[in-house]
């Protein structure tokens, strides 16, 4: 369907009103372009605030709060037998993600660019289809004003798609039938199962996999593959293993699922693992492998727009293979990350706004963050990846156990790492597993984004006795090397 210049109802249409949405939107309507969010969820509000993020580090940190108690005797204090209400942990949790909620349904409301609750489906290139969506009566006032009352269409110049993600479908069609939760139940439960079979190894299974443990549930971990939180480097995993064999949780890694069945009350998944079948049973399984791009719905070939097993295909320039649709977030299947999500949809945005010198998705600085205690953090390059992509690199690392601060903390798992370019002693990685992780990593992070060598971090002032002064060892390590 051709249509002249400024025949289009919006200069630019966005699809999805998660993280990588509202950041596009809002980029777009400052920039003065007549923008239109298009929202199809139960929900408003997105993954990260909903059923991601926020709701999973706010039982994370009621988790961490109620181990610190029942281990108050390590420094003198007395707090008890330590007992909890589950109802009241997740009346907080919800309490919280309301507030996250209300906020994001208000600024998607703002009146800076028009907000419409529809599902969107590509009629052709510049038409989207808008159906109704259903709705969970849980939506704060405003957002049903902008509810559509049948099927409509609109136009637009250009599109944004930022439609999220979804939980893979399981490898074992036998799970189909004996049921499993995913993470969207598992932040919503009115009540604890007394055991947990948790299937997966990544950031998700092991977040839930710890937060359950110390609220008491009986969790059992089988991951495919050697090692849990495989996409970081072997240590990493290593260690968080070895807390969680500790705090009682059952791990089993290098496993591969056979079966799943229903035994009375129990749901039992057998396995093998080194030449040995073996089987775990428990009252709920939470399948935790994996989540894949949210796009099947969308009609993307009527667009023109190509996608590969489902993620849509983007440049730099979250450009798609049609040059005025955009992409950005778990759509595109790159990182499912919430920072990224945003800066993806920022980047979209000024793509269409500067075509001739549009910014570019520059992943050098790519950070991670696992939420268990002690926390994963990487950025940069890693000793696995620096290795496959053959850049030189010198490394160094030292370990919390013999660390001031985090001996006071009793904080004594995990270990930083820096790797350096061995010529200049710039910094081309850092990782963090360890107390405050996701928080110490940030000094890398920064010292990255200003190319900063290991000299200079080794030469930066450090408070003592702080944790974040354990950096200077791994630095004047390799500045002495280097
Ligand atoms: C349990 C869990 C924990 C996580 N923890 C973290 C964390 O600690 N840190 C971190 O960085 N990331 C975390 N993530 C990942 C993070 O939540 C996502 O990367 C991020 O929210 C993705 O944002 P998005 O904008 O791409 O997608 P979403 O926020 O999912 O937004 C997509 C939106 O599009 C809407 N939509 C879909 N299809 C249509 C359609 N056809 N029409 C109209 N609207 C549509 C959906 O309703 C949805 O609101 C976590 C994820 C999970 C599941």
């Amino acid at each position: 369907m051709k249509r002249k210049r400024g025949q289009f109802d919006f200069d630019v249409a966005i699809i999805g009103g998660g993280s990588g949405g509202y950041a596009a939107a809002r980029t777009a309507a400052a920039a003065g372009l007549k923008t239109v969010v298009i929202e199809g969820g139960r929900e408003v509000g997105g993954l990260c605030i909903l059923r991601g993020c926020m709701p999973t580090k706010a039982l994370l940190y009621a988790a961490e709060v109620k181990h610190l108690a029942e281990h108050a005797e390590t420094w003198g204090a007395r707090a008890g037998k330590v007992s909890f209400n589950f109802a009241k942990v997740m009346a907080r949790k919800n309490a919280q993600i309301k507030d996250f909620a209300d906020f994001r349904v208000q600024q998607l409301n703002g009146g800076k660019f028009k907000f419409i609750r529809a599902n969107a489906k590509f009629l052709d290139a510049h038409t989207v289809e808008l159906n109704s969506p259903r709705s969970s009566g849980r939506e704060s006032a405003p957002s049903d004003q902008s509810r559509l009352t049948s099927a409509a269409a609109i136009t637009a110049k250009h599109f944004v798609i930022a439609t999220g993600s979804t939980v893979a479908p399981p490898p074992l069609p036998q799970l189909n039938e004996v049921g499993f939760i995913i993470s969207d139940d598992a932040v919503a439960l009115k009540k604890l199962p007394k055991s947990l079979i948790i299937l997966g190894g990544g950031a998700i299974a092991c977040e839930f996999a710890q937060f359950f443990a110390r609220f008491g549930v009986q969790v059992t971990l089988i991951q495919r593959s050697e090692h849990i939180l495989k996409e970081f480097d072997g240590n990493a995993g290593i260690e968080i293993e070895k807390v969680f064999r500790r705090e009682g949780i059952r791990v089993f890694t290098g496993t591969r699922q056979l079966d799943a069945k229903r035994r009375g009350k129990l749901k039992t998944v057998s396995f093998e693992q080194n030449g040995k079948t073996l089987s775990a049973s428990a009252e709920e399984i939470l399948f935790a492998l994996g989540r894949v791009p949210n796009t099947a719905s969308l009609n993307l070939e009527n667009a023109g727009v190509k996608t590969e097993n489902g993620r849509v295909i983007t440049n730099g320039k979250m450009q798609t293979s049609a040059p005025h649709i955009f992409a950005a977030g778990d759509c595109t299947g790159l990182h499912e990350i919430v920072h990224l999500a945003i800066q993806q949809g920022e980047t979209a945005v000024h793509s269409i706004l500067k075509p001739k010198s549009p910014r570019r998705m520059d992943y050098r600085l790519l950070i991670s963050v696992v939420f268990t205690e002690p926390q994963v953090a990487f950025v940069g390059l890693t000793e696995k990846e620096a290795a496959a992509r053959k850049i030189p690199f010198l490394a160094a690392s030292y370990p919390f156990n013999d660390h001031g601060k985090s001996l006071i903390m009793e904080a004594k798992d995990g270990f930083v790492k820096l790797l350096a370019n061995p010529k200049t002693g710039e910094i081309l990685g850092g990782a963090c597993v360890g107390p405050s992780g996701g928080e110490l990593i940030h000094e890398i992070v920064a010292a990255m984004a200003k190319r900063m060598t290991v000299h200079e971090l080794a030469a930066m002032p450090h408070y003592h006795p702080t944790l974040a002064e354990i950096w200077t060892y791994p630095a004047e390590e390799l500045a002495e090397k280097i």
